[in-house]
């Protein structure tokens, strides 16, 4: 059994045992519903043809079509694929949006392709896979290395195969091309709420909470950004090749306008003198509030013990191990889980879906008094659950978003209905 899918599952199995539901729930959640492999086989600007593989998994669809980002990246390999749609499952319930959850990635290194390349790559995955996605049936959106415009060049080669513009197939779309107002800075915004939320549960206080980010991609940004506004000390960052942390705190606007100028995050301005360090040793350096933003399996075991900020909020998919985990908690530390922390993607997608359908356009305002909206009453309630069970908050994420799943499996009749 391959083993980030294995990990994974614990978490489902740890939560079970606090609630009481037919087993059937847990036979359907087993495995996948359905899995599709394919190779990518695209001309290159030097005439040569390369090929690349490919999947997308959708996990499961009790709630709703399918719904799940696709990632270009060269790890990328089924395992891994089949374990973030088994995520986006529970992240699309626990904000009750109506969808199950799906992934799609393409093994290959995205910086090394021409845009001519990488528009052939995102047209071929759509050719290959047309008859798995579809507007009621699986929606890809962005993932990492995948933005907007990868999004429109797929929504586009799907027109064409259908025959009929088709906006709600993909979502994270440029704007001009049926995109949502609000959609790229979601998935940081909506982390930025959840702790925002959360202040006074957890004893932060802006001003005296020093922050760290590992990854300073998109979602990493925006959440350092919308944090500093709000008077948060931001003191480290990293992106795949180093990091930096100052005591004395960053504009992460000024950072990332440095990283734009040189492709580089040595020597960006910060308010003292920054300390240029490892990835490893930024995330167990002295903070408050750490954010991982970057890759699954980051704070595992080897490291947990060593992680010094007392509250955690995980931006990217799975950056905690189940062993990892239980270090934090055994320390008390507090995970904010990464299946409500960074669901604020799929929820601005959820709109843009909705939009899509309606052809009816929303307003900047609309969007974040939406997000803002959905994702609140939802941490409160994952919160509570953790309270009133005394579990950790991870536990308590997949306890609500299985109620929903169960409620969903229930309505079609179980063991129990049948055989009375
Ligand atoms: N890739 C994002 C995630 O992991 C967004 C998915 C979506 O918008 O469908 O949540």
């Amino acid at each position: 059994m391959p083993k980030l899918f294995t990990e994974a599952k614990k978490r489902l199995r740890e939560a079970a045992v606090h609630m009481k539901f037919d087993p059937d729930v847990l036979e359907m959640l087993k495995y996948p519903k359905e899995t599709l492999a394919a190779s990518l086989l695209i001309r290159m600007d030097d005439g040569s043809r390369r090929s690349f593989k490919a999947w997308r998994c959708r996990y499961n669809d009790t709630r709703g079509p399918t719904k799940g980002g696709i990632r270009f990246y060269p790890a990328v390999n089924f395992d891994e694929v089949m374990t973030l749609a088994f995520w986006m499952t529970f992240k699309c319930a626990v904000v009750n949006l109506p969808f199950g959850g799906a992934k799609g990635g393409v093994a290959v290194n995205a910086n090394e392709l021409s845009k001519a390349e990488l528009e052939r790559l995102s047209r071929a995955y759509v050719k290959a896979f047309n008859s798995f996605i579809g507007p009621d049936r699986d929606i890809p959106a962005p993932d990492m290395y995948t933005n907007d415009m990868v999004m429109g060049w797929m929504a586009d080669e799907y027109s064409a195969i259908v025959n009929q513009p088709s906006p709600a197939v993909i979502t994270g779309k440029p704007l001009a091309l049926g995109g949502s107002l609000g959609r790229t800075d979601a998935t940081g915004r909506g982390g930025y709420l959840v702790i925002k939320h959360l202040e006074r549960d957890l004893k932060i206080e802006p001003e005296n909470t020093r922050v760290v980010i590992q990854g300073f991609g998109n979602v990493g940004f925006h959440c350092a950004c919308l944090l500093h506004a709000d008077g948060y000390k931001i003191c480290g960052l990293s992106d795949s090749k180093m990091a930096i942390y100052d005591p004395a705190g960053m504009d992460p606007h000024a950072v990332h306008e440095h990283k734009s100028k040189t492709g580089s995050l040595s020597g960006a301005p910060t308010n003292g003198q920054a300390k240029e360090i490892s990835n490893a040793e930024l995330l167990e350096s002295d903070c408050d509030l750490l954010i991982p933003a970057a890759l699954e399996n980051q704070i595992t075991h080897i490291n947990a013990a060593n992680i010094q900020a007392r509250v955690i909020c995980e931006l990217a998919n799975g950056p905690i191990t189940p062993a990892g985990d239980r270090i934090l908690n055994k320390s008390g530390k507090i995970v904010i889980p990464d299946i409500l922390a960074n669901a604020g993607g799929v929820i601005v997608s959820y709109f843009e879906w909705v939009q899509n359908k309606a052809g009816y356009y929303w307003t900047l305002d609309d969007i974040h008094s939406r997000l803002k909206e959905r994702i609140e009453p939802e941490t409160r309630t994952v919160w509570n659950i953790s309270l009133e069970k005394n579990i950790d908050m991870r536990t308590a994420a997949y306890i609500h978003s299985l109620e929903r799943i169960c409620t969903a499996v229930t309505a079609h009749g179980t063991k129990t209905f049948f055989s009375t």
